[in-house]
């Protein structure tokens, strides 16, 4: 592992022509048909043409002149989407805006550069797992400052933030104690099946949802896998990628070769939709010589470990075996729970049976899918804080259809999303539990094994 892609030359003209290049290739596939028009969340609340996919993808067109023309203008209506990949599968021609909006962004920051906060955030924390680690320890411990708690929803507390412009906010607060602190290395399965898993916990889970964590490794435990959890694990990259901060992916995604060298397990499991949508098609899409200084081991590496990356649920499913032939009798009597699905996991990975799957084993719950359990919630990563009136109107809709369900439980298998349907259901006065599919899941292995 010889590459520093901190050294690398930052593109020059020449590079970004040749990506722009890249790009007109793949935007000349789209005949302007309009199908992503009616899919596109973003569109549902702005009713703007140049939210669309096919808007942006009109405007990208014309890159090489508009963009030398009014580059801030360009950049904005780039960042004016949620990522959240509808259009992509809604597209006949197979169209794939996310790896086009990805690559645009990528050429606008390569030429008007990030500011340097943002760069010195990706770059010395994000990129630097042991400082933010400590920055995110010193948060827990001093969050009480800036958060005032409002009514908590059972299981998991909210704050607001005592600052008035953005007190509208329902945070959920870091944990008192991060995942990585308090798992044991390796843990060895009690009826060993033999299996390995490498367990890439994600910053969100890591920080705000250990427990999710503890579900996540309780559940393969119970089916008989050896789960270790790499040391020096950090950030999939993506909040860095969809800024255009390659040179920060790169690093990320390079200093996970080693500990997460594939040999040293069958599967590698997490329980974030957007780290494995990350790891399994963007990590083998951006990490290679046409965008950043790699060698040809590090590319097969990724290659490799993107194969054996897998969504928890879709692990249970499709690798151990569980089935909705165990699931216990309706009872009529339990309180509803309803899913969400995260467009990461269900539009990229096509991962939606599977919670599903998961859920019904609990009997403790009576399941019931809501209205529009597929479109997006509205936090689109930076989207939320870019965007947060954007982001709320159509996280508004979401927190709609899982009140009328009557559900005291919504469940979903993206961290980011909990956060979001969190912050939607508090500003409804709901106290609704959020929580991820594998926690239900959990919870029945904890009542049959006595735990
Ligand atoms: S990724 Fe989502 S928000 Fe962005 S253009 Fe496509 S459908 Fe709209
Ligand atoms: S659905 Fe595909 S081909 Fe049609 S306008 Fe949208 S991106 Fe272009």
């Amino acid at each position: 592992m010889s590459m520093d892609p901190f050294k690398k030359t930052p593109p020059k003209m020449a590079a970004l022509i040749r990506m722009m290049k890249i790009l007109d290739y793949q935007v000349a596939r789209c005949s302007r048909c309009g199908a992503c028009q009616s899919v596109c969340p973003l569109y549902d609340v702005t009713r703007n043409e140049s939210d669309v996919a096919r808007g942006k993808l009109m405007l990208l067109d014309g890159l090489t002149r508009t963009f030398f023309n009014h580059p801030e203008g360009v950049s904005e209506r780039l960042n004016r989407c949620l990522l959240c990949g509808s259009c992509a599968i809604a597209c006949p021609r197979g169209v794939n805006t996310i790896e086009i909006f990805m690559t645009a962004r990528w050429i606008m920051s390569g030429y008007r550069r990030l500011s340097p906060v943002r760069k010195a955030f990706f770059r010395k924390v994000l990129a630097n797992p042991a400082l933010f680690d400590r920055l995110a320890e010193h948060g827990a411990r001093w969050q009480g400052l800036f958060l005032r708690q409002n009514s908590p929803a059972p299981g998991a507390s909210l704050g607001n933030l005592v600052s008035p412009p953005l007190s509208h906010r329902n945070i959920v607060p870091l944990a008192p104690a991060p995942f990585h602190k308090i798992f044991k290395r390796t843990i060895p399965a009690k009826n060993s099946s033999g299996m390995r898993v490498a367990l890439f916990t994600g910053c969100i889970i890591d920080k705000v949802y250990p427990h999710v964590a503890d579900a996540i490794v309780k559940a393969l435990e119970h089916h008989g896998v050896n789960v270790t959890v790499p040391e020096a694990q950090g950030c999939c990259g993506i909040p860095a990628l969809s800024s255009g901060e390659h040179t920060a992916f790169a690093q990320m995604v390079a200093d996970h070769l080693t500990p997460f060298d594939p040999s040293g397990f069958d599967y590698l499991v997490t329980g974030c939709a957007t780290c494995t949508a990350t790891i399994k098609t963007l990590w083998p899409a951006f990490f290679n010589s046409r965008f950043v200084s790699t060698t040809a081991s590090q590319e097969s590496t990724v290659r490799c470990i993107s194969e054996k990356a897998h969504d928890i649920n879709a692990f249970l499913v499709n690798i151990m075996g569980v089935t909705s032939a165990g699931k216990p009798p309706f009872n009529a009597h339990a309180p509803i729970l309803t899913y969400h699905d995260p467009c990461h996991l269900r539009k990229t990975l096509g991962v939606f049976s599977e919670p599903r799957i998961l859920i019904s084993q609990n009997s403790a719950y009576r399941f019931m899918e809501m209205s529009g359990a597929q479109s997006c919630c509205g936090m689109g990563g930076s989207f939320n804080l870019t965007h947060y009136d954007l982001s709320g109107k159509i996280g508004e809709k979401k927190a709609a259809n899982i009140e009328a369900t009557g559900a005291g439980v919504v469940a979903t298998g993206c961290p980011a999303c909990m956060m979001q349907l969190s912050d939607m259901l508090a500003r409804r006065g709901k106290n609704i539990r959020v929580a991820h599919a594998v926690e239900i899941y959990a919870e029945k292995l904890a009542f049959a094994d006595g735990v």
